[in-house]
């Protein structure tokens, strides 16, 4: 399953953080790209640092000004279109259907997104019917999306891979990892 997301919207400078994060979440929980608008080039190098450092440097990000243009693209490519919003449906009683999709493109919002979104969107999904967070709403879609699998994803051509410790910080390098 090829699963992008679309950040739509940026605070400038206020919102760096949580753009950055957002760019860590859907690279960590298995996309294998993030669109975003109005962000600066320093959020880029910082995501393309962690890709280097960790793996997966194929991780995409791409800036773009027209979010229904990326909206039309990938449903004209037979993706679904799932809009992440506290209004939308429960998760839990429309993932297993997102499960066999070949193809989905996430859209979470850095703040209220264009009604027209709600419309053109397939599904309007919610993670609870509360108002949280992009970062923690994108985090769980993936997760039950993927069924928990993309925890379990090696991420190749790292410089460092952590060796999992219960007490302490076990690295391993890529001078090591290359032997
Ligand atoms: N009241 C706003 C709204 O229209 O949803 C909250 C904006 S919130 C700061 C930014 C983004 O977080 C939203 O656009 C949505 O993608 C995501 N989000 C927040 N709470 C959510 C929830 N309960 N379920 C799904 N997505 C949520």
């Amino acid at each position: 399953m090829e699963v992008a997301t679309l950040r739509i919207g940026h605070r400038l400078v206020r919102d760096d953080r949580v753009t950055t994060h957002s760019a860590l979440v859907a690279r960590a929980f298995g996309c294998s790209k993030i669109y975003m608008s109005d962000v600066d080039e320093s959020i880029i190098r910082t995501v393309e640092k962690v890709a280097t450092n960790w793996g997966q440097s194929d991780f995409l990000i791409e800036i773009c000004d027209d979010w229904k243009k990326i909206v039309r693209m990938w449903k004209k490519n037979g993706a679904k279109v799932i809009h992440l919003t506290m209004y939308g449906m429960n998760v839990d009683n429309m993932i297993e259907s997102l499960r066999t999709e070949a193809k989905i493109l996430v859209v979470i919002g850095a703040k209220k997104v264009p009604r027209e979104l709600f419309e053109i969107a397939d599904m309007n999904i919610a993670i609870g019917n509360q108002p949280h967070s992009e970062i923690a709403a994108l985090a769980v879609f993936l997760d039950k999306v993927f069924s928990g699998n993309e925890l379990k994803k090696e991420f190749g051509m790292a410089n460092y891979k952590i060796i999992p410790d219960l007490r302490g910080k076990s690295i391993e390098y890529k001078s090591d990892l290359n032997k």
